[in-house]
């Protein structure tokens, strides 16, 4: 069973308000299932909302905010707030606290954040299970590049099968809790 989920998701709320209504659906089955939340530390969009939901409903909610962003963005009163000097600082301490990671639906900095967690997986930094909350198809299109990325050459198609993807906060939290990671050696073919 997990304890800590470290979530990535978007700073902006999007364009649709079905975004914040499944990022209180997810946010609902963390305080179910009693997970701690790891995040970015910030207080907008939607990551904002989805800590601001945990927090409202007492669940616990740690943040991880390099000293730059701290500086310029407004805060929760969260459980913890970790201030680090760097974005690398900050990756590398959401790691050590997380069981596991979700995106949600966001920009860059989010699709950043999933695809450092996917090489780090890939070259064995860490076993843990990644999973995508795919509301409405949303990263319908990065799942076709990664596929066409495998179909290329680029990418070990067996290695997508350690990509746990659902669009049900609940389903995704179970299938990620029975991950047994795929092995294999990414130097080798
Ligand atoms: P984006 O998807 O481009 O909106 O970026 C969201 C991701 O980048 C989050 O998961 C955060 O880790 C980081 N991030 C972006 N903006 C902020 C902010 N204002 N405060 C804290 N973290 C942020």
């Amino acid at each position: 069973m997990f304890k800590n989920i470290c979530v990535f998701c978007g700073s902006s709320f999007g364009t649709s308000p079905t975004y914040v209504q499944e990022v209180h659906n997810f946010a609902q089955t963390l305080v179910e299932k009693q997970i701690n939340l790891v995040y970015g530390g910030g207080n907008n969009g939607l990551m904002g909302e989805l800590a601001r939901y945990v927090l409202e409903r007492n669940g616990e909610v740690v943040g991880v905010i390099p000293k730059k962003i701290h500086e310029n963005v407004q805060h929760l009163e969260l459980t913890d707030l970790l201030i680090v000097d760097d974005m690398h600082q900050r990756k590398a301490k959401m790691y050590e606290l997380a069981d596991g990671f979700i995106a949600l639906p966001g920009g860059i900095g989010t699709i950043e954040e999933l695809a450092e967690s996917l090489t780090w997986q890939q070259i064995g930094y860490h076993q843990k299970p990644i999973g995508i909350l795919n509301p409405n198809g949303f990263y319908n299109k990065l799942l076709s590049l990664l596929e066409h990325m495998a179909q290329e050459g680029f990418l070990k198609a067996d290695f997508l099968q350690n990509l746990i993807i659902s669009d049900c906060p609940k389903e995704l939290l179970r299938k990620m809790e029975q991950f047994k990671p795929v092995h294999l050696n990414k130097w080798h073919s």
